[in-house]
């Protein structure tokens, strides 16, 4: 029998859901049992491609093309599981799926309701997942707070679930808030209230985890396993991480949360082994050393822009034994200024992330002709290697009014473009480059030494490609051409010549960086970032 843990989330929003459930899903795997993740988001967007990194976060993207919700990616950080687009579930897609049945005459002539059909349409999603032959437990995150009217239909597909496959196979994983007062009393109220809501839609949470700024003690536990209905040993305490969030899984084994999770599920499972997070949290708590990275983009405002960058940073810091701290620079800011030295001062490395129009962009161009004259080590993302070649077309090859046709379409010297035979590139979405694509990488360059390998699989999310008009220029100009698309159509990544470590890639690896798993690229950047804070250390001192 397939095994299903829900987690939902009760008072109020952004309680790191997503993180809780993905810990979850690792401390199942480091049980030795095999895990499906699936997010459900009750909005009517059907997939996140459309929404601003402002309201949701980064965008994160499947090998399948699929453009999905960040949680996806702290997912792919925590767990093994496959992700695709089928993982990834929203009311919009539920909805779109029904409708097209009802058009095609396949409910015969039935009025068709949100019960049962809706919630017959969003089980067999799950289940799709769920049945997948070698998936022991599937973790179902259902987005948005209990009592949002959006969320309803998911939540009874839950309560449903539990009706028909029975109780030990269909657990629910809720997660609270435990606030604090200015007077600094902790209160459960809010906890109890939520978990009364869960009760009137028919859903008794088997386990609760209770955010707090602090853990939760004995009696405050008991108090709410008390009001709750909820076995005090299941009431955890999810307080605030001290270090890294990659300590959760740690904080929730030290509570036996597998252990209580297996019995409710009656599964066997193999002992629990560890080490990889103890080892990632003690490097990124104790590590002698700390690198500097900046990350320059426009969307530095919120948090979870760019969270896959961000995290891959923090990745690559581990496999160098350094902890990496980020100062966020807002591109835009800079084009004010005469001199950047300020800005960058103590700064090791600097990252230019991707990107979507034109705001911001000759910040990120004046950064980008810092980096290349005072050899600071650089890594350019999408946007951030675009950035590059127009930097290069226009400060070394003297082409003033290089430029993107997406921030400049009447530009001369069009540098970076929408291509014509970008068609014959294998494309999931609309006009977008859109998901996994092989990449070639040229012998000599520091990518392919990075990578240890000529051929890779990268996953792409933009529209404009460096034109290929430009590239034997560039190229002869010092702006090596250091990987192509498989068919030599494309170019995917280009490097300065004789530069310390300064290289720009069309697509995303920061998708694919795991925090036992540095991507090489940002495992080669931050060793980049380590010796040029080496060597800034050694001018200092001499
Ligand atoms: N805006 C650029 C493009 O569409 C870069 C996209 C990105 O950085 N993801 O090509």
């Amino acid at each position: 029998m397939r095994k299903y843990i829900f987690v939902s989330g009760g008072v109020c929003s952004s309680l790191g859901k997503g993180i809780a459930a993905a810990s979850l899903g690792s401390l199942m795997e480091c049980r030795g049992l095999n895990v499906r993740m699936v997010k459900i988001d009750p909005y009517i967007n059907v997939d996140a491609g459309t929404m601003s990194p402002y309201q949701h976060g980064e965008v994160y993207v499947t090998d399948d093309g699929a453009e999905t919700d960040l949680d996806l990616g702290n997912y792919a950080r925590y767990t093994q599981s496959p992700l695709s687009r089928a993982n990834s579930i929203t009311t919009g897609q539920i909805y779109q799926e029904v409708i097209q049945r009802e058009r095609e005459g396949r409910y015969l002539g039935r009025t068709v309701q949100v019960i049962p059909h809706i919630t017959d349409r969003i089980k067999q999603r799950i289940s799709m997942i769920g049945e997948q032959p070698d998936a022991d437990v599937t973790i179902v995150e259902v987005g948005g707070t209990v009592g949002d009217i959006e969320s309803v239909p998911f939540l009874e597909a839950g309560r449903q679930m539990v009706h028909e496959l029975g109780h030990e196979n269909v657990i629910f994983v809720h997660l609270t808030l435990v606030p604090e007062t200015a007077g600094g009393e902790l209160k459960t109220k809010p906890t109890q209230h939520s978990v009364k809501e869960m009760r009137e839609i028919g859903v008794q949470p088997d386990v609760l985890l209770c955010r707090a700024s602090v853990p939760l003690d004995e009696d405050l536990r008991r108090k709410i396993a008390l009001f709750t209905n909820v076995e005090v040993d299941a009431v955890i305490s999810a307080s605030d991480v001290e270090t890294t969030i990659y300590e959760i899984p740690l904080i929730f084994h030290r509570q036996k949360l597998d252990e209580i999770v297996l019995k409710k599920l009656h599964l066997e499972a193999g002992p629990v082994d560890l080490s990889e997070w103890e080892h990632v949290v003690r490097v990124m708590r104790d590590a002698d050393r700390t690198i500097t990275i900046a990350v320059v983009g426009k969307y530095i405002d919120l948090n979870d822009s760019y969270k896959s960058v961000d995290e891959a940073l923090f990745h690559g810091g581990i496999a160098n034994d350094v902890r990496v701290e980020l100062r966020k620079v807002d591109s835009e800011k800079l084009e004010k200024l005469d001199s950047l030295d300020a800005v960058f001062a103590g700064v090791d490395a600097i990252l230019v992330p991707g990107g979507f129009g034109s705001r911001g962009i000759n910040g990120m161009v004046q950064v980008a002709n810092y980096a290349r004259t005072r050899r600071i080590p650089y890594l350019g993302i999408c946007l951030g290697m675009q950035v590059m070649v127009i930097e290069y077309a226009r400060s070394v090859l003297g082409l003033v009014d290089a430029d993107s046709t997406e921030f400049a379409p009447e530009t001369e010297h069009p540098v970076v473009s929408l291509l014509e035979d970008q068609v014959n590139v294998k494309m999931y979405g609309g006009t977008m480059r859109l998901g996994s694509n092989e990449s070639k990488l040229l012998p000599g360059t520091t990518i392919r030494e990075v990578y240890g390998a000529e051929m890779i699989e990268e996953r792409h999310r933009h529209r404009y490609e460096f034109s290929n008009s430009y590239r034997e220029q560039l190229n002869d100009a010092g702006l090596l051409i250091t990987a192509v698309t498989a068919d030599d159509s494309l170019v995917e990544s280009v490097e300065w010549k004789g530069h310390p470590w300064g290289i720009g890639v069309q697509f995303h690896p920061e998708f694919k960086s795991k925090p036992f798993a540095a991507h090489p690229l940002f495992a080669g950047f931050v060793a980049a970032a380590c010796a040029h804070g080496g060597s800034a250390e050694e001018a200092d001192g001499s």
